[in-house]
């Protein structure tokens, strides 16, 4: 509590350490924002033409932060959800979206179903293999002729003795070109509806998994966005992941994971292009006065900081419901709407802020718009994000 004397004059240097945070969290805070700086930052130009390379894979589970909430029998730290914010958080020090990108889909959006719906063989042939990043993983949900409309997928497992065979394409799939497995959604009986679909755990090097091709894209260049096809692929029935049937419910709780820590990077991400162009704004001067001295620039911070809180807030308080227990379906899709939304405002407001230099490569700007705009596609576009939530009052 302030005392009477603090509060006549308001304390904005204060850390604002928010209540979900403790001190180990700001030790690890510490240690992957180091590794992040020292370790990943320096190659971004380079990843932004090369795509980053697997070895990051390889030291992130070597240093621990592949696994942080799974528990330490299959090789992670036993932290908990917060864990997983710190990394999404400090990753955006690393100025390079796809590499984040990358990872995350490993860390929070590939093995998560492994680690709920897996069986204990599953655990140890992908899940451990993976926290100490020896495999990479991806998620195939989208389809040429599917994204939103998950539902509407085409990809089908055929039950054949023992056996599954699978046909069907997956795109837009991240890590789809590196990976050494894939989580996948299909359908395994068409006519029943929700009730139709199953998760797989498919070996990538199987015969009939094709990495079709490379897709080019607007941002996060230093991520692999694969087109695949599946054509007669044959697993073994230990291969489905989960309840047969129940896939989609399987793959919709994953979206939450996956939308709430995409959540926490907007968040981060925009708190990083404020930090840069605040001190751009007090450096740089017009009309012989930094441009931050001019009331309308002051208040386009002001503006930006009130949203960058605001989405902080409903990160956190929504992290918070899901470590004790909640799945929070309407604050996640509120969170990621919000944030998403909120992200790219400010990443445009500083790319104005900076005038030309911000339209200019090297000042970074302009990539973290451009990668920032994903947000409002991926994980859920804001369109359906605006339609869980409006259904969620019984609409
Ligand atoms: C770089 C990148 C990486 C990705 N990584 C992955 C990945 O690793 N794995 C994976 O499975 N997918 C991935 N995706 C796919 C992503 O999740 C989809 O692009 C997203 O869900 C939208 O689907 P869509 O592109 O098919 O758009 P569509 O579903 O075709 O939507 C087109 C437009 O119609 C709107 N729309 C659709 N339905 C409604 C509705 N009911 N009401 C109002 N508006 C609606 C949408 O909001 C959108 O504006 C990735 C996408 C990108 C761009």
């Amino acid at each position: 509590m302030a005392t009477a004397d603090a509060l006549l004059k308001p304390d904005h240097a204060s850390r604002r350490q928010h209540f979900i945070f403790t001190e180990e969290h700001d030790q690890l805070r510490e240690s992957i924002h180091s590794f992040v700086v020292k370790e990943l930052a320096p190659h971004a130009e380079e990843w932004e033409e090369t795509t980053f390379p697997d070895w990051v894979f390889r030291r992130m589970g070597e240093l621990g932060f592949l696994g942080l909430s799974y528990p330490e029998e299959y090789g992670g730290q036993g932290g908990d959800y917060y864990c997983n914010l710190v990394l999404a958080e400090e990753m955006t020090h690393a100025n390079c979206g796809g590499l984040a990108m990358g990872v995350a889909v490993h860390t929070d959006m590939a093995t998560p179903p492994i680690f709920l719906f897996g069986s204990e063989q599953q655990k140890q042939d992908y899940l451990v293999p993976s926290i100490n990043g020896e495999k990479i993983s991806c998620l195939g949900i989208s389809e040429p002729d599917a994204g939103s409309d998950v539902a509407g997928i085409k990809t089908r497992a055929v039950r054949d003795g023992d056996d599954w065979v699978i046909n069907g394409s997956k795109t837009f799939i991240t890590n789809g070109h590196r990976a050494d497995y894939i989580v996948l959604v299909t359908k395994t009986e068409p006519d029943l509806g929700y009730d139709g679909f199953s998760l797989f755990v498919v070996d990538m090097d199987l015969p009939g998994v094709v990495r079709e091709k490379k897709l080019e894209k607007l941002g996060m260049h230093a991520s692999d966005t694969a087109l695949l096809a599946f054509q007669d692929v044959r697993v073994p029935a230990d291969a489905l992941l989960g309840q047969e049937g129940k896939g989609f419910y399987h793959i919709m709780w994953e979206l939450q994971g996956e939308r709430l820590i995409g959540a926490a990077g907007c968040v981060a991400g925009a708190q990083k292009l404020f930090d840069r162009t605040l001190r751009y704004a007090s450096e740089r001067n017009a009309f012989g006065r930094p441009i931050g001295k001019f009331q309308a620039i002051r208040h386009k911070f002001a503006d930006m900081a009130t949203k960058i809180e605001a989405g902080r807030q409903m990160v956190y308080t929504t992290a918070w419901r899901v470590q004790n227990g909640e799945y929070p379906v309407r604050e996640v899709s509120m969170a990621k709407l919000y944030t998403a939304r909120m992200a790219c405002e400010v990443a445009d407001e500083c790319l104005q802020i900076h005038g030309g230099a911000g339209y200019m490569k090297e000042y970074g700007i302009e990539r973290a718009w451009r990668d920032l705009r994903l947000n409002r596609i991926g994980a859920g576009t804001d369109e359906v994000m605006l339609d869980v939530i409006g259904r969620s009052y019984g609409l």
